[in-house]
């Protein structure tokens, strides 16, 4: 195992006779940004929260840098968590939230504070270090908590859905700013998401759970165009995922081209076109088969002429 390699090992979580993660295993890289990936209750939080040490493990372990840390406490696995809901205290400045575990641990004053402040710094919200949460905004809140989850200087960096709460605009830019984090403190950042754009604009690895299980893990582009399930290529977005004798075929919709009847390998009437932005996604209905082909074209050109020329 290489140093800082974070390895699952049958990792199991029941909640009374309800299976929530069902024997997974996978080892993260150090250092990687990795995505957990799937639809609401597939077991993503249980995992987490498994592995972060606010959970009991059911069966199965957890190994980090080659030590068994599935029986410790979360302050003593290497790894930090930070929550959907930002969990900060009210009461207490900024500061003071980041400094709180050094506090616990018993670390003076003078050091506590400097090391918020030098966490502060990091996320660019030393100049706000005397406020009250309440006097921050969506983002700065999320800065906060992220400052105080680094302070324990994990080796692993857990988080739970950490951009649903922004506007889809902040959303962007902290995605960008966690990227830029996780490459400037080089360790593994595991990241909770139901969104396929955010995994796929962020994660050097994804992996895509379905009902508890891995459905497919890898490198992102590998997982986007090879989708190795109908479930994956479904969920990953932007394929057609076509029935075909002896399995399921999925075709990346921009990969698909319209073109005039004779020279097209179907035939189809367009039933409905949605414009993105830069591109138009094209709703069609393939002449005597089931599928639905959504080709995705540049904007500029308009859609009757596209839908006539799909014949
Ligand atoms: P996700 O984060 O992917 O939405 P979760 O890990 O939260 O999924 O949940 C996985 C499954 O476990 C769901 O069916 C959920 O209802 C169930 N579950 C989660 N937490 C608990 C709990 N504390 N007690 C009982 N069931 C739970
Ligand atoms: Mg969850």
């Amino acid at each position: 195992m290489q140093p800082h390699e974070l390895e699952l090992i049958s990792l199991t979580k029941r909640y009374g006779k309800a299976l929530a993660v069902d024997a997974i295993d996978y080892r993260f890289g150090a250092g990687v940004y990795a995505c957990l990936l799937g639809p609401s209750g597939c077991g993503k939080s249980s995992t987490l929260r498994m592995i972060a040490g606010h959970e009991s493990v059911s069966e199965g372990s957890i190994v980090l840098d080659g030590r068994d840390v599935s029986r410790l406490p979360p302050a003593r696995r290497g790894t930090a968590m930070m929550f959907q809901s930002y969990a900060l205290f009210p009461h207490l400045s900024v500061r003071d939230n980041v400094a709180f575990s050094l506090r616990m641990k018993g670390v003076d004053k003078a050091e506590r504070n400097a090391c918020a402040m030098e966490m502060l710094e990091l996320v660019d919200m030393k100049d706000h270090a005397d406020r009250r949460p309440a006097q921050l905004s969506g983002g700065q809140q999320q800065r906060v908590a992220l400052a105080r989850a680094l302070i324990t200087r994990p080796q692993v960096l857990l988080l739970d859905e950490p951009l649903s709460a922004l506007d889809p605009f902040l959303r962007i830019r902290m995605r960008a700013e966690l990227k830029r984090l996780q490459r400037e403190l080089g360790i593994t950042f595991i990241h909770v998401t139901h969104g396929q754009d955010e995994a796929l604009a962020l994660a050097d690895e994804i992996i895509v759970m379905n009902a508890g299980r891995i459905e497919q893990a890898g490198p992102a582009l590998e997982v986007w165009s090879r989708p190795a399930t109908g479930f994956v290529a479904r969920f990953i977005g932007g394929h057609n995922v076509l029935d075909a004798p002896g399995g399921i075929v999925a075709v990346r919709a921009d990969a698909i081209r319209l073109a005039a009847p004779g020279a097209a390998a179907f035939t189809g009437h367009v039933t409905g076109v949605e414009y993105q932005g830069a591109h138009v996604a094209l709703t069609a209905q393939a002449d005597g088969r089931s599928p639905r082909f959504c080709p995705r074209l540049p904007s500029s050109m308009p859609p009757s002429r596209r839908a006539r020329r799909w014949g």
